[in-house]
């Protein structure tokens, strides 16, 4: 069912990227890993749809965050991320999804592997995890072109300096003396920054189509059971009206 929900916050996480907060005061509440749909419609009835996933962890206080990547040649993103104000008004229907979902009740050892604006639900989780103070050990593989194309990344290095590891992979540009020149993860970098398969993680792996294929068989190779393997794939969606 559509609901329209209001702006009430907007935040540049990146040069190219927003999170905006809403307003969802009849909310059923969700579990981290989940998305809405968002319905855009034009005054001649033109409408389209987009999938977003929720970056916030479930909370008491009527609220979810988005955060919103902007592709340049995109219909709905660049109208997210410019052109929406605070106090206006979107068309959102969810929550949406039930396998890629991260619970508190879980207690395993957890691998996140993100591929740009994949790291959405898997901060959902992570967020998740320390809003419930849950113990399990959580690691993040987090790809990104380039270091200014890090979303959450002063969170990230909090948590990376409390239990949480985090390692970060450059596709394009690393830092300054940075130890491995940019490139796609591979088998060598999976075998030394993943938990070891004996060590039987879940593994939660979100991006791009061709990024989560990729990771996904790294993991298979590296002796993770399928099973253990959810995944969720930011391609554009079949149905979008
Ligand atoms: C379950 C799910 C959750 C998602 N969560 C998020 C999220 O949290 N944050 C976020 O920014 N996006 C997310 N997406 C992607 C989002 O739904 C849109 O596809 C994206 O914002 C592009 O929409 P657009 O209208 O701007 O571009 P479009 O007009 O649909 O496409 C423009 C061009 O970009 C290509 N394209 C479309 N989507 C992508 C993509 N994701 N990656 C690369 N190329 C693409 C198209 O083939 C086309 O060539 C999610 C997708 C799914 C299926």
């Amino acid at each position: 069912m559509w609901r329209v929900r209001t702006v009430t916050a907007l935040r540049d996480e990146t040069a190219t990227a927003r999170t905006i907060v809403l307003k969802v005061p009849d909310w059923p509440s969700h579990v981290a890993g989940q998305h809405v749909d968002v319905r855009l419609t034009a005054p001649d009835g033109y409408s389209a749809v987009r999938s977003y996933s929720i970056a916030s962890a479930p909370n008491q206080e009527g609220s979810i965050e988005l955060t919103v990547e902007r592709l340049t040649d995109g219909e709905v993103s660049p109208y997210l991320t410019q052109e929406l104000g605070i106090g206006e008004r979107l068309e959102l229907r969810g929550p949406i999804g039930g396998w890629f979902v991260w619970r508190p009740r879980q207690t395993e050892p957890i691998q996140l592997v993100a591929g740009g604006s994949g790291i959405v639900p898997i901060m959902a989780m992570i967020r998740s995890r320390v809003a419930s103070r849950n113990a399990a050990p959580f690691r993040l593989l987090y790809s990104v072109r380039e270091p200014g194309a890090i979303l959450y990344r002063e969170e990230l290095r909090a948590l990376s300096t409390q239990d949480h590891s985090v390692t970060y992979a450059y596709t394009r540009t690393t830092p300054k003396d940075w130890p491995r020149p940019p490139g796609r993860i591979d088998a060598a970098f999976i075998a030394d920054t993943i938990w070891p398969a004996n060590v039987n993680p879940t593994c939660y792996v979100c991006g791009p189509t061709s990024f989560v294929e990729s990771a996904a068989g790294l993991l298979v190779a590296s002796a993770i059971s399928p099973e253990k393997i959810r995944t969720e794939r930011f391609g554009p969606t079949g149905d979008r009206k």
